[in-house]
């Protein structure tokens, strides 16, 4: 049975959610990068080192970019680093917020359907 009155509350909530979530993505001022962070471990298999029994180095931090087309990783571990991988952060996040405007949007569309189904009468007399 579908109750207008929540299915309100629950909209009135969600437009809110939408409201916050445009107002930070339209606010972001900060430069991105587009490209994604992930963790490497890597092995020196020099002489005796923990690596060639397979406890290798790291976490290192590496970046894969686009470039011209194509994928190409590089290390972002150094201190001149940090600018780069705060702009690939957010990258990340501003997308991450995009997706989930989406998610809300369709939410919105399916819960608007909900309380027109909800208002029509069911019964006519
Ligand atoms: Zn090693």
């Amino acid at each position: 049975m579908l109750d207008p009155a929540k299915i309100r509350q629950e909209l009135s909530s969600l437009i809110q959610d939408q409201f916050t979530l445009q107002k930070s993505l339209v606010q972001s001022r900060d430069k991105m990068v587009q490209g994604s962070l992930f963790q490497c471990y890597t092995a020196c298999r020099k002489g005796h080192c923990k690596c060639t029994q397979g406890q290798k180095h790291g976490p290192f931090l590496y970046v894969a970019l686009q470039v011209k087309g194509k994928t190409v990783q590089r290390y972002v571990g150094k201190k001149e680093d940090e600018g780069l991988v705060r702009k690939l952060k957010h990258y990340r996040e501003f997308r991450r917020q995009r997706k989930e405007l989406n998610r809300l949007s369709r939410q919105i569309y399916r819960e608007w359907n909900r309380l027109e189904e909800s208002l029509i009468a069911g019964k006519i007399r």
